[in-house]
């Protein structure tokens, strides 16, 4: 019989063994976490809209016995997830609107975002595309052959955004295969990269990734997604600091959770510790209302105290901006 609570490897030195070695079952994560599964807080029910999805190492840094550990709160399937709330939807950014080719989105006049990857390494509970239809968006060959036609044709367009999914989930040769179809494209000037990969398995930044960027005629920026101090480890700092060397600008985007990092105190150790490890705090969103994620929204009100705080306790260079996305505006709302 296997021993769930037993010590991992966590495969540091080969992220693929990482990523498909992922914990599924929520008896293994809970076993870590030292938890009762048999708590009323957790719920088995929620794995089967949203499954669980964690890598090894990240379930690690959990506080043992602790249901409010920040870790745990962001990938716990919980029983609050099962409320049906009639303000939240399947589509609030209504994303479906704004795809005039397979997998990708334009939203924003100078630029698209591409669906790379139809998975990530984790699966965040709040995740804004926890409904997202990746089957039917993700591109056949063909279609990225449109879509990149699409990109050639629009000559406003200067910046791409990868993302999913987890682009840096995608295998080292199919991000160069589509890195080298942006750097075809003359108009586009800047190659931007959301991700959680460097997060949750930091060993992801391997010398290939570093030289595929180093060489890019591309400037390349990478968007972190980090939402506690407590995510940021001495091995994600070795990730970044390499990021830095081969000279990509390193940003991070939060998301305001409650009972998770909705206070200032909170906020201003992330920031801190997110410029130790060269990142610089880029955007604090608002959750968005995606159905089975109202536990943890947080009020216009409280978030703008927050932010007051804040502003009392960061340089401005370290204070994230607040935003929320409205759908069709022109660009992201500034709280
Ligand atoms: S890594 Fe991003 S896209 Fe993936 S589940 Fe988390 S929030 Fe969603």
């Amino acid at each position: 019989m296997t021993n769930l609570a037993m010590p991992h490897p966590y495969h540091l030195d080969n992220w693929q063994k990482s990523i498909s070695d992922l914990i599924t079952n929520p008896n293994e994560l809970l076993a870590i976490a030292k938890l009762d599964p048999k708590n009323s807080r957790f719920s088995k029910l929620a794995t089967q809209v949203f499954p669980l999805k964690v890598p090894r190492q990240f379930a690690a840094l959990i506080r043992p016995g602790d249901w409010d550990d920040p870790i745990l709160a962001q990938i716990l399937p919980k029983v609050d997830e099962n409320t049906h709330s009639t303000s939240h939807s399947h589509d609030p950014l209504k994303e479906a609107q704004f795809t005039p080719e397979t997998g990708l989105l334009h939203k924003y006049k100078n630029r698209v975002l591409l669906i790379t990857a139809p998975h990530c390494a984790v699966n965040c509970r709040y995740c804004f595309r926890r409904h997202y239809d990746y089957q039917s968006n993700s591109p056949s060959q063909i279609e990225w052959k449109q879509t990149f036609d699409y990109i050639h044709r629009n000559k406003d367009i200067e910046e791409v955004i990868f993302s999913g999914g987890d682009p840096l989930a995608l295998s080292d040769r199919r991000l160069a295969w589509l890195i080298n179809q942006v750097e075809g494209i003359s108009h586009v000037a800047t190659l931007r990269i959301h991700t959680r990969l460097p997060i949750v398995i930091p060993q992801r930044i391997t010398k290939e990734i570093l030289e595929e960027f180093e060489n890019s005629r591309l400037k390349i920026v990478l968007v972190t997604h980090c939402n506690h101090a407590n995510e940021l480890t001495k091995i994600t700092e070795h990730a970044f600091a390499k990021l830095h060397k081969a000279g990509v600008l390193l940003l991070n985007q939060s998301v305001l959770l409650a009972n998770i990092n909705d206070k200032s105190l909170t906020l201003a150790a992330l920031s801190k510790k997110l410029f130790s490890q060269n990142i610089l705090p880029y955007y604090l969103h608002m959750p968005d209302a995606v159905q089975g994620t109202q536990h943890f929204a947080v009020t216009e009100l409280k978030a703008k105290e927050i932010m007051e705080e804040l502003r009392g306790m960061l340089s401005g260079y370290l204070v994230p901006t607040l935003v929320r996305e409205d759908p069709g505006a022109p660009s992201k709302t500034r709280v």
